[in-house]
């Protein structure tokens, strides 16, 4: 069996595509060495001799000893050096390195070789004893620390206390005499510890290095690494020995990291860091402040220290050529590490860069421009879930923030305003000209027209999933719930946070994808839709296949949706629009009614109010399609709850409050969400359709008369279990349609569907299609009804299932395929056979996922809808799905 990869002087036995058995630095070691770059010649020992390191009580494989041997014995041939020998000694590093960037994993060891006697070769070759000296007394710590156990500060206290004693401050300003009298102090001290002699012997060294990384693998915060990030154990990591080469052999000496694009901003351009006269790890530790590498950086910066182009030209001109050959070589940014020994550029590693959101939209339009990847390739490369910090506005970096208390981050975005603790004030206030944070113990559908003046919610208690998350997400706005450590008085009317009280009033900022609640204003910066993200999302678009609608109902919603180019409203919920102040009452009268009279007289007033909405929502959606939905959900969300609004309903109604009191008492449900709601209302009381259906076409006759257009008008109903409650809305809807045609002389077509958020509707699917012209499938309904599983209610435990394993994922984030997958896959089959050209989509928070859009994608559906805001991100993870 091969278990060792050699790499050096332009060949090279592994490459990038052998990234499983190399690990990602191995293979772009390898491949580097290939492309000609300057690359320390040395060897990858691969991930399958950790898998046999852990299989065999911790052994390598017999081959593994003679294959170590000769790959030495290659690198020796190289460099002209031997390991081990006391003349010309060949110094290596020893690198763990696994498939997926683990931070966490071993620390490096470099200068691994020396030893008392090689030290004095390494000095006597340099001409440089300070040098020698200095990589000796480094090996002993990092080797001592590293490999065996000893705490680093021990070290560090013992250079601290001489450097004291010699009135020095500077690593710098120790001679090589100072160096010699550490190390003696630094091997005493490993002696102590260790019961043994620092080892000597160049191959207990290496051996004992290598054992180290492989034993890194199941070192605790290794292993919680990869639990946090999906990495199996299986992968295993490789090791690489490669000759070291010196960035600390004086002023023509230097190491550095840099990026081939700035991936901050994604800008063209070279960025990084490097210091003189230092080795390896010096430029991230910060133990010197390091400098820039371009003349632009160094002058946008006010450094008055030179920069890698003036103080190293003919390198730098080198080095600017090899990044941009990488670039070119692996189509995407890199991320480099580099060292120059002697006026020598010697590359050390090469990765795919870490980029912000705002870097990988620029550097993946850039790319495609320049000619480097095709624009499937740009569409492909950018996260569609990364978007969302792009679209809110975002706190402004430079800004300060004073943190009061910090809950979840429930819905990304920031926004500052005034705390109001109740809706109503909230919407007062907001009428007012105020601009609100909304602040809760938790929210209730009671509250959602404070929701809607607030620019921020902030609760108390709940989780991910909880009311007020679930609502804001949906709205975009910013939300931060479970903030456990906020004191919330409603009645005193005071929060208490950071030890300090905060009134109705005071100012708060919120910060939703940090989950930070914030004392005062704090500077913002908008939300950027043109430039590069205009154009990639421009390309998406003409690569997907599904169209992308928006949940919206309010004119607000809707001119968000449009500008965040939805191709039309998948999901208009009716009953939004009932909360507003100046109709609630109206409804309740509605729903408190004794009769169909009464309720006729309270659908009466209703009907002006809706028909109105009806025609804002068409005219700023211009000919657009309107999927409307019937009214859903359980009536109590609606009823009046305080004292003083039974009151006021109870007199506008003329009835005796006790009376009222009686049939809200009647109206109360054990289960509301599978109680009285979705089409059952229309069943029950089919005069609440005729209005909304009435109101629908006369805001359609009249916008079609002022504008001349034809509207794309889609009725929907709620919750279906069965054909024959579609029948019976369809004649209801029918009806009012030939009505107001025959009073109007205007005729407008409409289609009618079925909401499926049921089982027994996606089983029954065939049937429901001979009526529904289309197939709505609600799935956070689906998945509440599949899942017997209350959203409302599954806060307390629905974490720890997906904590344990039990489930791969939130099911109302991204769509259950195993199980709510199948419900709408047969629901989808079997429409299809009863009505090949029924169109068929999904609506609800999964329609704005990435994952659950893919799979909407395999299973062909025509749309998915979603909130506004997720509009960008929808469009994206739909052409990614169709590529
Ligand atoms: P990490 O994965 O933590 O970046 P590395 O294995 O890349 O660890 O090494 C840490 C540091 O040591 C880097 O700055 C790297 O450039 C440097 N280094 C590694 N091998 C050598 C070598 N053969 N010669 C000189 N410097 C090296
Ligand atoms: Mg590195
Ligand atoms: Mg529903």
């Amino acid at each position: 069996v091969k278990w060792v990869y050699t790499f050096g002087d332009g060949l090279a036995e592994g490459a990038s595509s052998l990234r499983d058995l190399l690990g990602g630095k191995g293979a772009n070691l390898a491949e580097m060495a290939k492309l000609g770059l300057p690359v320390p010649p040395g060897f990858t020992i691969t991930t399958e001799v950790c898998t046999y390191f852990y299989e065999n009580e911790k052994r390598f494989p017999p081959e593994l000893g003679p294959q170590v041997e000769a790959a030495l014995a290659y690198i020796g041939g190289l460099t002209g050096k031997a390991f081990g020998d006391e003349e010309n000694p060949l110094l290596v590093s020893v690198r763990s390195g696994a498939r997926a960037s683990m931070p966490g994993m071993m620390d490096t060891v470099l200068n691994l070789g020396l030893n008392d006697v090689t030290v004095e070769a390494l000095a006597r070759h340099a001409g440089d004893a300070r040098f020698a000296y200095d990589s000796y007394r480094r090996f002993i710590q990092m080797y001592s620390s590293v490999v065996l156990g000893i705490e680093h500060g021990h070290f560090e206290e013992i250079l601290e206390y001489y450097k004291e004693l010699k009135g020095l401050t500077l690593d710098t300003e120790l001679a090589a005499e100072d160096w010699k009298k550490l190390i003696v102090d630094f091997k005493a001290k490993v002696e102590e510890a260790l019961g043994a002699p620092f080892p000597q012997a160049p191959h207990e060294q290496l051996w004992g290095a290598i054992g180290a990384v492989f034993g890194s693998w199941m070192t605790a915060r290794a292993v919680t690494y990869r639990r946090l990030n999906d990495i199996p154990a299986s992968w295993g990591t490789a090791v690489n020995v490669q000759a070291m080469v010196f960035g600390n052999m004086g002023e023509t000496s230097a190491t550095g990291v840099a990026f081939t694009r700035n991936p901050a901003t994604g800008a063209k351009e070279l960025y990084g860091e490097f210091l003189l006269n230092a080795q390896g790890e010096d430029v991230v530790a910060g133990i010197r402040t390091p400098q820039n590498i371009t003349e632009a950086a160094r002058r946008a910066a006010g450094s008055d220290r030179p920069s890698m182009e003036t103080a190293l030209p003919e390198v730098f001109a080198e080095f600017a050529r090899t990044m941009n050959l990488l670039e070119k070589h692996y189509r995407d940014m890199q991320d480099v590490e580099f060292t120059v020994e002697e006026g020598k550029l010697w590359m050390l590693q090469c990765r795919d860069g870490k980029r912000t959101s705002k870097a990988a939209l620029r550097i993946a339009v850039d790319m495609t421009n320049e000619g480097l990847i095709s624009k499937e390739e740009a569409i492909a490369c950018v996260d569609p879930a990364s978007l969302e910090q792009l679209l809110h506005p975002a706190i402004d970096p430079k800004a300060e923030r004073r943190v009061i208390a910090i809950g979840l981050p429930a819905s990304p975005g920031a926004a500052s305003g005034e705390i109001a603790f109740t809706a109503d004030e909230a919407e007062r206030l907001k009428n007012a000209g105020h601009k609100i944070i909304l602040v809760r113990i938790e929210t209730s559908p009671e509250d959602i027209h404070g929701m809607h003046a607030a620019e921020a919610i902030v609760t108390a208690r709940g989780g991910m999933t909880s009311h007020a998350a679930v609502v804001a997400r949906g709205m975009g706005k910013p939300c931060v719930s479970g903030a456990g450590s906020l004191r919330i008085d409603y009645v005193k009317g005071v929060m208490t946070a950071a030890g300090r009280d905060f009134k109705t009033g005071d100012l708060l900022t919120v910060d939703g994808t940090t989950g930070q609640v914030i004392w005062g204003e704090v500077n913002m910066i908008q939300a950027e839709l043109s430039g590069e993200f205009a154009t990639l999302i421009g390309w998406a678009d003409a690569a997907r296949r599904m169209s992308v609608l928006a949940n919206a109902e309010t004119p607000q919603d809707a001119r968000m949706a449009r500008k965040f180019g939805a191709e039309g409203i998948g999901l208009c919920r009716t009953e939004h629009m009932f909360f507003a102040a100046d109709r609630i009452l109206a409804v309740r009268e509605m729903i408190l009614a004794d009769d169909e009279a009464g309720r006729r007289a309270a659908l009466a007033k209703l009907l002006p109010i809706q028909r109105g909405d009806f025609i804002e929502l068409f005219e700023i959606m211009a000919g657009l399609p309107v999927t409307i939905r019937l009214l859903d959900p359980p009536l109590h969300e609606f009823l009046p709850q305080r004292e003083a609004e039974i009151a006021e309903v109870a007199e506008s109604l003329g009835v005796p409050v006790e009376k009222l009191q009686r049939r809200l008492a009647g109206l109360r449900e054990v289960n509301p969400m599978l109680g009285f709601r979705g089409c059952r209302l229309a069943v029950a009381y089919p005069e609440i359709a005729e209005m909304q259906a009435r109101a629908i076409f006369e805001a359609a006759v009249a916008v079609k008369k002022k504008t001349g257009e034809d509207l794309r008008l889609e009725i929907m109903a709620p919750l279906i279990i069965c054909k024959a409650e579609l029948d019976l809305v369809k004649a209801c809807v029918e009806a009012m349609a030939k009505a107001v045609a025959d009073e109007t002389g205007e005729a407008i077509s409409y289609s009618i569907g079925a909401m499926i958020e049921t089982p027994r509707a996606s089983l029954r699917a065939a049937e429901i299609a001979e009526t529904a012209e289309f197939f709505s499938f609600g799935t956070n309904d689906l998945t509440q009804t599949c899942l017997a599983l209350s959203r409302d209610d599954a806060g307390s435990f629905l974490g720890r299932y997906v904590a344990k394993g039990l489930l791969p994922a939130d099911p109302f984030v991204t769509l259950d395929q195993a199980g709510v997958g199948e419900l709408v896959e047969i629901g989808a089959t079997r429409a299809r056979a009863a009505r090949p050209d029924i169109k068929l989509g999904i609506c609800g928070e999964h329609g704005g996922d990435p994952a659950s859009i893919a799979f909407c994608e395999k299973l062909g559906l025509n749309y998915v809808s979603c909130s506004p805001f997720r509009v960008p991100i929808a469009r994206l993870a739909a052409a990614q799905a169709a590529l």
